[in-house]
């Protein structure tokens, strides 16, 4: 079981962004599972990795990317690196991309495999999302890979004029929407996506440390 297995799967859920299709088709997902899940890993489904996390469902993966409108000249924030799958297929699509993780192990092996893939336009950090990266922004385009309990104002003030943010936003393991929002000169549009399950996007670092 290969691409050619998950890429019909992807076209019915309504992936059909050929440059979106692209991406996925050369980042190879196995790259970012242990061994043992190499058999699953063209199969839609989330998968475990470290520290009680999970790697999200290719067919979600796909919805959010296509969701953010890249045209490749973008600088987009990543909140929750995990295994690093969603990251590796947004630096295909984009100018740069800043990925942020609150789990020390993760953010290390993430960084890792980018390095291994030779993905040379991410820059990662072990941060907290909540925060955002002032640091760098602002953002033409913010994704969130958890669940956040309300719109992160942070974040929002971190996009530029024009930007998108796609985030799943509700109560943890339920009733979870994903949202898309704009920012345009006169405020903000907020549109719901899809339903979705997300892992909660927690506040602070893991270690509970400073940075
Ligand atoms: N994009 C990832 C999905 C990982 S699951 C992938 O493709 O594999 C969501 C990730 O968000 C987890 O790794 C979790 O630790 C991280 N996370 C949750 N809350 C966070 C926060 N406040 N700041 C940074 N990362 C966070």
């Amino acid at each position: 079981m290969g691409w050619d297995s998950l890429y019909p799967q992807l076209l019915a859920a309504g992936v059909s962004d050929a440059r979106v299709l692209e991406a996925m088709a050369s980042i190879p997902r196995e790259s970012f599972l242990a061994p043992h899940q190499y058999g699953e890993a063209y199969t839609d489904r989330a998968l475990p990795i470290a520290c009680g996390q999970t790697i999200s469902q290719p067919i979600v993966v796909g919805l959010m990317t296509q969701a953010l409108m890249l045209t490749g000249q973008e600088k987009v924030l990543e909140v929750g690196t995990g295994s690093g799958y969603q990251a590796a297929i947004l630096s295909r699509l984009c100018r740069r991309l800043y990925s942020l993780e609150r789990h020390r192990d993760l953010h290390t092996t993430a960084t890792a495999r980018f390095q291994d893939l030779r993905l040379r336009n991410i820059t990662t950090l072990l941060g907290d999302g909540w925060r955002g990266w002032p640091e760098q922004g602002p953002f033409d385009r913010i994704i969130v890979t958890a669940a956040a309990d309300e719109i992160p104002q942070t974040l929002t003030e971190q996009l530029t004029v024009g930007g998108i943010m796609v985030i799943p936003v509700g109560e943890q393991y339920q009733d979870q929407q994903m949202l898309r929002i704009y920012r345009s000169e006169q405020g903000f549009h907020v549109e719901e996506l899809f339903p979705v399950r997300f892992v909660p996007m927690v506040r602070g670092l893991a270690t509970g440390g400073r940075y």
